[in-house]
């Protein structure tokens, strides 16, 4: 296991709430966002994913302690005729400045496809949103030896061909690891994120080094440590445990102890 606070690679911890949080919850954002400023995650930046429909009085909270916002999915199109649906510009105006897109339960239970995943994703660049763009197979992938060629294919049809590691991150999110208390071992997440590396850097040429990539599916923090410790692991992205401000800066300080252990 190598240290986590990689030249160039700033770590990113980011909270996925999904459909879970009404305005009583933001007590948790403001804990949050007042451990984030006495330095609770140094090194790492950190990122709240939270239903739309508390963006706007969540800026407010986390504009002074560095804390930053994001979406969950967003509209291709700025606007127009689309009922129920959020553009990138509307996240933008409410204050996100990350949206994620491609989750396997938005791909799963909205049938998005890797074709309008990168159509979203153009429509965040455009409004100046940064993509965190999430990829990984299911369980069945898994076990047919398929892992790697089904995360090549969703890299190759879901990454705009103008993406840099400043307007893209990369979640690998094995499916089969989210909200099931399982993760891969140490030396899959290692080869996964190697592969995905390399992927991007054929994609993308020579943006594969700064790139970030994040690991999701049951981090906690009893297991982050050894999680964000592995090799190409840049942070992560936290569902479940990113409801209780104690869990998720549980997570992300393990970033502030690998900093008080010294110069990597
Ligand atoms: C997620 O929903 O992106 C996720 C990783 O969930 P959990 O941490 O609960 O597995």
């Amino acid at each position: 296991m190598d240290r986590p606070l990689r030249p160039g690679r700033r770590p990113l911890v980011a909270g996925n709430w999904k459909m879970h949080g009404l305005r009583k919850e933001l007590v948790e954002v403001e804990k949050i966002c007042a451990e984030a400023a006495a330095g609770g995650a140094d090194g790492a930046e950190i990122v709240l994913c939270l239903p739309a429909t508390l963006l706007g009085a969540a800026a407010p909270i986390c504009a002074g302690a560095g804390v930053g916002l994001g979406g969950q999915h967003c509209h291709n199109e700025p606007s127009g005729p689309f009922t129920g649906d959020i553009s990138a510009e509307m996240l933008k105006d409410a204050g996100a400045s990350y949206v994620i897109l491609g989750h396997s339960e938005r791909r799963t239970g909205h049938h998005e496809g890797d074709e309008s995943v990168r159509d979203k994703a153009n429509g965040a660049f455009r409004a100046g949103l940064r993509a965190i763009v999430c990829v990984g197979e299911t369980r069945a992938e898994r076990e047919a030896g398929d892992a790697l060629p089904v995360v090549a294919s969703q890299l190759a049809g879901s990454i705009p061909i103008t993406s840099t590691p400043e307007s893209l991150v990369i979640a690998y999110e094995p499916v089969w690891a989210i909200g099931t208390g399982l993760t891969p071992t140490l030396s899959d997440i290692a080869g996964m994120h190697r592969f995905i590396r390399e992927r991007i850097d054929a994609h993308l040429p020579g943006m594969g080094h700064g790139m970030r990539i994040l690991y999701g599916g049951s981090v906690k923090p009893g297991n982050a440590a050894e999680l964000m410790g592995v090799s190409n692991v840049d942070g992560a992205l936290v569902g479940g445990a990113s409801l209780s401000a104690r869990d998720f800066m549980g997570i992300a300080g393990v970033y502030r102890h690998f900093c008080d252990a010294g110069p990597a």
